[in-house]
């Protein structure tokens, strides 16, 4: 017996975070890079640059792996096909991935099921979508089915002058309409299955989202009712298990206390997650191991939670270019909190990197969140020089 090998397709954050976690299983880790700079590719010893959807690049890079996995959902499903024709070990499978890929798709998925939809409605054109706003009412939302993401491609429909005014998004084809939902909060119910069947859920966490970003989350999320963490759990591991996903997915989720099942799906994605990168320390078994495990069909690892809080927040590039230059002003602010840096050039808005803090007995969210957001804040903005002196000095 050797010791696998597996690819990645995308270079980004996440490809590089499975890193650590493969070298510490033995595996070894490919990465297909968009280019020579990108987040993983010094992460591994093997990162070809090559175009993800060229069919040959593709090919070339799946030669003598054990399996094939994606650091994003963007890889044309129908090159995915013709690899597994060749007889590459994809995964998820692009019948499972098209759900991540094209919202339509996944709605009418999830209407299947018989799991909470917001009311929604695939439109051709003008006319259907003022037709839709007419019959459920105004605000609505229109989304483009595929290729959206952190919000590019979701447009807020407030009346019929709005929908009237959308008609250029109607050039690529139909688009997808949804009610409004009036949420609480948004949560995320992350989960892993194996090519085998074997599935675990961690605990629904709350997610904070900042100009369509996510900007911090809290695991798990207070105050939710037992019977609607249970129900959203249950959900995501019906939607693995139905659409046959493997690796880790997280369903995005509306809160919607008081009307159905207390929650609705926004969406779905098929690898590592924004909203998983708490179970980096706050869970035996981070969501970058898991999703190996998982991809290798081997059993996967107890998904407990370390504390009894474990609190996520991102940052993103700012003021600050040099960011090691605030990192010891960072690290002696909050010697508890965990950074992890994603060795990207700094521009203002990308995701450059988060950090993880878990609680001590009894400590208070707030106190958390304050913890991570000094330390984030520190980082992206460069340390004031009474950061400088007190975090060096306390
Ligand atoms: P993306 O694929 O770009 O992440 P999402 O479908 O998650 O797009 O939408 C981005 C954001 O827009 C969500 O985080 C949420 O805040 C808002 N949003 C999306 N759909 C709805 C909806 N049906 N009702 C209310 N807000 C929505």
């Amino acid at each position: 017996m050797t010791f696998p090998v597996i690819g990645v397709v995308g270079g980004g954050q996440l490809a590089r975070m499975m890193a650590p976690e493969a070298l510490n299983l033995g595996f070894e880790l490919r990465i297909l890079a968009e280019g020579p700079d990108v987040s993983a590719a010094r992460s591994v010893a093997t990162a070809p640059v090559g175009d993800y959807t060229d069919l040959m690049a593709l090919r070339e890079f799946a030669r003598g792996l054990d399996v094939l996995t994606f650091d994003h959902e963007h890889v044309p499903n129908a090159h995915l096909q013709t690899l597994i024709s060749e007889g590459v070990n994809v995964q998820p499978r692009p019948a499972a991935l098209i759900h991540a890929q094209d919202k339509l798709v996944m709605r009418r998925a999830i209407a299947e099921l018989g799991l909470p939809n917001p009311a929604w409605a695939e439109v051709h054109n003008v006319a259907e979508l003022l037709a839709f706003g007419e019959e459920i009412g105004w605000p609505i939302v229109l989304k483009t089915p595929r290729g959206g993401y952190d919000g590019k491609g979701v447009r807020m429909i407030d009346s019929p002058d709005d929908a009237r005014a959308a008609a250029d998004w109607f050039v690529n084809g139909s688009l997808l309409a949804e009610d409004k939902v009036n949420f609480t909060r948004e949560l995320s119910a992350l989960v892993a299955r194996t090519p085998s069947g074997e599935a675990k859920g961690w605990d629904v966490v709350h997610t904070i989202q900042v100009d369509g970003v996510c900007d911090e989350v809290i695991a798990p999320a207070k105050d939710l009712s037992e019977d609607v963490a249970a129900a959203a759990r249950s959900a995501a591991l019906q939607i693995a298990e139905a659409f046959g996903v493997t690796g880790v997915m997280a369903a995005e989720l509306f809160e919607t206390p008081g009307h159905g099942a207390g929650f609705v799906i926004n969406e779905l994605a098929m690898r590592p997650h924004n909203t998983g990168h708490w179970t980096m320390n706050g869970s035996i078994t981070s969501q970058f191991e898991q999703h190996l495990r998982a991809v290798l069909d081997l059993p996967l690892g107890a998904t407990d939670a370390l504390a009894e809080t474990t609190v996520m927040k991102n940052y993103l590039g700012g003021a600050n270019q040099n960011l090691f230059s605030a990192f010891a002003a960072a690290l002696a602010a909050e010697p508890r909190v965990k950074v992890h840096a994603y060795g990207k050039s700094v521009r203002p808005g990308r995701k450059i990197g988060h950090v993880n803090v878990v609680s001590e007995p009894g400590e208070s969210v707030d106190s958390l969140r304050a913890r991570a957001n000094t330390v984030a804040s520190i980082i992206r903005d460069g340390a004031p020089a009474t950061a400088i002196s007190e975090g060096l000095t306390s």
